[in-house]
């Protein structure tokens, strides 16, 4: 999951950035409006999490552009103001949510959860497929009574195939979900986490989850669709 950070306080960025960073997230920042419009319209994002008050361009126009231009990714909104007309104007200008410093941590990352599973399957804190469970909150996996241990990497890769079970995934869709751009690995590293990953929930199991499509990519095979 890869979210673009956009916020001009550098205590405020630096805390978040490592924040999400520990919770498995790939993280790129912008420290003003008009880099963060050009993060979020040349990579892909799960969500964006977007101060309002910024130098250069300021978070509603940065979100009103974001929708004039047919991004439909997440906005979370960040404001130090709490007024109804903020609220609205908010929402207005096309972000999902919106949240008031100071705020918790563990709330924001309760919303950027909800907002991510917004269109996916999931509405809960895991993620079923077949008797593959997936815990978004400890990150942990089970198959069957048997519990998986997986790194960082492979709980970031197994949860984004599981939000998007049954569409093929090209490598370079993957990679640029759970790699922020500093970061940005070689395609072939997709290969190598899927062995990782195959490894620790399929290998040992007749019933395989993770699908070769040769030439394009992956694909997580739900047996049960809904
Ligand atoms: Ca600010």
């Amino acid at each position: 999951m890869r979210i673009l950070l956009v916020e001009d306080e550098k205590k405020m960025l630096d805390f978040l950035r490592q924040g999400l960073e520990e919770q498995r997230y790939a993280v790129d920042v912008a420290d003003n409006g008009v880099d963060g419009l050009h993060w979020a319209l040349n990579f892909s994002y799960d969500v964006i999490v977007l101060d309002i008050m910024l130098p250069g361009k300021d978070g509603l126009a940065v979100c009103r552009e974001l929708r004039n231009q047919h991004l439909i990714t997440p906005v979370l909104m960040l404001t130090a103001r709490d007024t109804v007309d903020d609220r609205v104007t908010g929402l207005d200008c096309g972000a999902d949510d919106y949240l008031v410093k100071p705020f918790a941590f563990r709330e924001l990352l309760a919303r950027i959860r909800a907002l991510s599973r917004r269109d996916s399957y999931q509405k809960s804190t895991t993620m079923t497929v077949g008797d593959l469970i997936l815990d978004t909150i400890t990150h942990s996996a089970r198959r069957g009574d048997r519990i998986i241990d997986l790194s960082t990497k492979e709980y970031a890769l197994l949860e984004f195939l599981m939000l998007h079970r049954n569409q093929v995934l090209s490598r370079t869709v993957i990679a640029e979900h759970l790699w922020s751009y500093d970061y940005a690995p070689d395609s072939n590293v997709v290969d190598v986490y899927i062995r990782y990953l195959r490894k620790k929930i399929d290998d040992d199991y007749e019933e395989k989850y993770i699908r070769t499509i040769r030439g394009t990519g992956y694909q997580l095979v739900d047996p049960d669709p809904v």
